[in-house]
């Protein structure tokens, strides 16, 4: 599989699942989320600025995301999930031009914004991010304990419900144009995410 995905949705539409997915097809995953939770956790300059951006749930600078993007990319190698990246238009014009020469598709998660409240208040997680539950659809065999790393599971500061309606206000004011770009450029694939992980998968590799 040779082309580039950026994976488009709202918060909690599963782009981080089926990320975890594509990467056995030799794809490797970026997050912007998980990169910027990391330097928070490590508690660099970078992270320090961006705490309290994350935590009202708002967007970070566009920037300061996309220095954080380029030095975690090697396009020669590589082919990348992109994951929270574009969440502007002005994001969306920037990674086209990363990508410059290079084949992708963009994949819009569409789904009913309704549901996802349920869905991200009941998400739990590594530390990194990497291993995704839920404690309704998809709970882990031991509570609390991530069923590969054995890492106890916890839950994103911003995966509060206030916190959580902060950012499904972002996502609506900022969606419309980044598909707009991508559809004018015909580069976008649209997919239904509230099927079942696995039909959603199928959906994503038909769309390839
Ligand atoms: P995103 O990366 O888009 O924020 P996640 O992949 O972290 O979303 O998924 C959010 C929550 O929804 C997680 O708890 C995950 O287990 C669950 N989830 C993901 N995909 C589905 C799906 N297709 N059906 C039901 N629940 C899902
Ligand atoms: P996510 O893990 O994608 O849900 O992102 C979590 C938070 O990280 C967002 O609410 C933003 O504060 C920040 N963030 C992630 N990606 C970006 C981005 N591309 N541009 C700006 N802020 C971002």
């Amino acid at each position: 599989m040779k082309k580039h995905l950026i994976l488009l949705g709202a918060p909690g539409s599963g782009k981080g699942t089926q990320s975890s997915r594509l990467k056995s097809d030799g794809l490797i995953h970026v997050s912007t989320g998980d990169l910027l939770r990391s330097e928070i956790a490590k508690e660099s300059e970078l992270g320090k600025k961006v705490k309290s951006v994350l935590a009202a749930g708002q967007l970070v600078s566009d920037d300061l995301v996309v220095e954080l993007l380029k030095t975690n990319l090697n396009l020669n190698n590589n082919t990348y999930i992109f994951d929270g990246y574009p969440r502007n238009e002005k994001q969306a014009k920037t990674l086209d031009g990363i990508l410059e020469g290079h084949d992708y598709l963009a994949v819009y998660f569409e789904l009913d914004l309704d549901i996802l409240i349920e869905r991200i208040t009941n998400r739990r997680t590594t530390k990194d991010g990497k291993h995704i539950y839920n404690l309704i659809s998809n709970p882990p065999k031991v509570d609390g304990i991530c069923d590969v790393t054995g890492e106890p599971l916890i839950q994103r500061n911003d995966d509060k419900e206030e916190i959580v309606r902060e950012r499904m206000e972002v996502y609506k004011n900022t969606i419309d144009p980044i598909l707009e770009f991508f559809r004018h450029n015909d580069k976008l694939a649209t997919i239904d995410a509230q099927q079942s992980p696995d039909q959603v998968y199928k959906q994503i590799i038909e769309k390839l």
